[in-house]
């Protein structure tokens, strides 16, 4: 391989250039991002760049240290595969580049809500920057969804004055992520933060000067936010032949049915041994880690990346990560009040944690994301004792 070529300038990208270096790559290498800006950590927009305590977020990257060729601004349209050899060619609209590896790792692309009206998503630098300007004090602000990202503007917007009104579809907030129930202790949060939130609330477009929601009813704002969810942004590899599956569908190591192009960070969708079925995109944590191992892949090694998928967020005023997959749980244990200054949420499948929500509590994250990925067998009643160290409740301790 002497031509690779990473597509996306995010923390996926980055981190694959940096470790095909580190794994002993000498050819030739470049990084196509479509943003004018060089790689940035997305996480920090929705907290300390919409709170206003940081305006940078820029990551490390010495170019010329990597010897790797930058293109920002530049964004590839299209993917041909060369059908007799490794390789193929990206369409861009200031040319072709050819390749013989590639690295995918263009991220996802916000879903936006019918209507005519404006309406800001927070996924760029640039987005959150212009949320940051319209959030005045006074200002009656809508955030459509309850989910991570909603929450996250939610307490920006209350901390600067505005009249904030969350509208969720579900039951409850993070239902999707946690389900209604869990999802359901964290409503109090709102109220305590001077949050109107209303959930079974469907929105069916953004208006000028408002929304229309699914009732028909009008709702004013100054200001709407909508973060109900992304979508892995796969649109140039529409006709490439590569497998699409809620991202670009890639095995354990993260390599497509083509051994010479992998996918990495939000818009990958890996096969997971440890779950028997391939889970999506949308985690830090991945974009960094999984980054070495499709390095290692394109160079020809098979190294796995199956963790315990885990991601965090700091919303009115706590820590909250979550660790593991609940959807296969059959028991929830509560430990700990959630009234009180923090508490955690395990998810059992039988005798193992399947799950682990950790509120102002990263001890339990830490300890729980171990016994998870161990799938070492726990006592449920000894799991609920705040008092004791997570770890206590393994039975191969006793
Ligand atoms: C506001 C926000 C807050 C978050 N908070 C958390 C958090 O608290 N905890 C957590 O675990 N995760 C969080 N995440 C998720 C985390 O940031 C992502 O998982 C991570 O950024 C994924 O990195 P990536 O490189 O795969 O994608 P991205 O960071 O999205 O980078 C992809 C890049 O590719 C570019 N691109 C797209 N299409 C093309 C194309 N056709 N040609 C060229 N370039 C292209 C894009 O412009 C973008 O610059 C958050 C994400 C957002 C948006």
């Amino acid at each position: 391989m002497e031509n690779v070529i990473v597509v996306g300038g995010g923390l996926a990208g980055l981190r694959t250039a940096q470790a095909l270096r580190e794994q002993g790559y000498r050819g030739a290498l470049s990084l196509v991002g479509a943003e004018p800006h060089g790689p940035y950590d997305r996480p920090p927009l929705s907290k300390e760049v919409l709170s206003g305590e940081s305006d940078d977020t820029a990551l490390p990257a010495d170019w010329t240290a990597l010897d790797c060729r930058v293109h920002l601004g530049r964004r590839v349209g299209s993917l041909r595969l060369d059908p007799d050899r490794p390789g193929g060619v990206l369409g861009t609209a200031t040319g072709e580049l050819p390749f013989d590896g590639l690295v995918a790792a263009t991220g996802a692309a916000p879903v936006r809500l019918p209507g005519e009206g404006p309406q800001h998503v927070v996924r760029t630098l640039d987005d959150a920057l212009a949320l940051r300007a319209a959030l005045r004090p006074g200002a009656r602000v809508v955030v459509v969804g309850a989910g991570w990202i909603g929450a996250e503007v939610a307490t920006a917007a209350a901390a600067k004055g505005c009249a904030v009104t969350v509208l969720e579809a579900a039951p409850a907030p993070l239902a999707d992520a946690l389900g209604p129930e869990v999802g359901a202790l964290t409503a109090r949060w709102y109220a305590e933060a001077g949050v109107e939130l209303h959930c079974g609330v469907a929105v069916r477009s953004v208006d000028h000067g408002g929304l229309t929601l699914g009732d028909g009813g009008q709702l004013a704002a100054d200001v709407v936010v909508t973060g109900v969810g992304a979508r892995p942004e796969t649109g140039w590899l529409a006709g490439s032949g590569l497998a699409l599956d809620r991202g670009v569908a890639v095995d354990a190591s993260l390599r497509t049915a083509r051994p010479e192009v992998v996918a990495v960070g939000d818009c990958a969708a890996r096969w997971s041994h440890r779950y028997g079925r391939r889970l999506p995109g949308g985690h830090w944590d991945d974009a960094v880690k999984a980054a070495e191992v499709a390095a290692a892949a394109l160079l020809g090694r098979d190294e796995v990346y199956d963790p315990v998928p885990y991601f965090w967020s700091d919303q009115f005023g706590r820590t909250v990560q979550y660790a593991g997959d609940r959807t296969v749980a059959d028991r929830v244990v509560l430990r700990g009040a959630p009234d009180g200054p923090g508490w955690t949420v395990l998810w059992l499948d039988g005798d193992r944690l399947a799950a682990v929500l950790a509120v102002d509590r990263p001890r339990d994250l830490l300890q729980g994301r171990r016994l998870a990925a161990a799938g070492t067998p726990v006592d449920p009643d000894l799991l609920a004792d705040p008092d004791r160290p997570l770890r206590a409740a393994a039975l191969a301790a006793h």
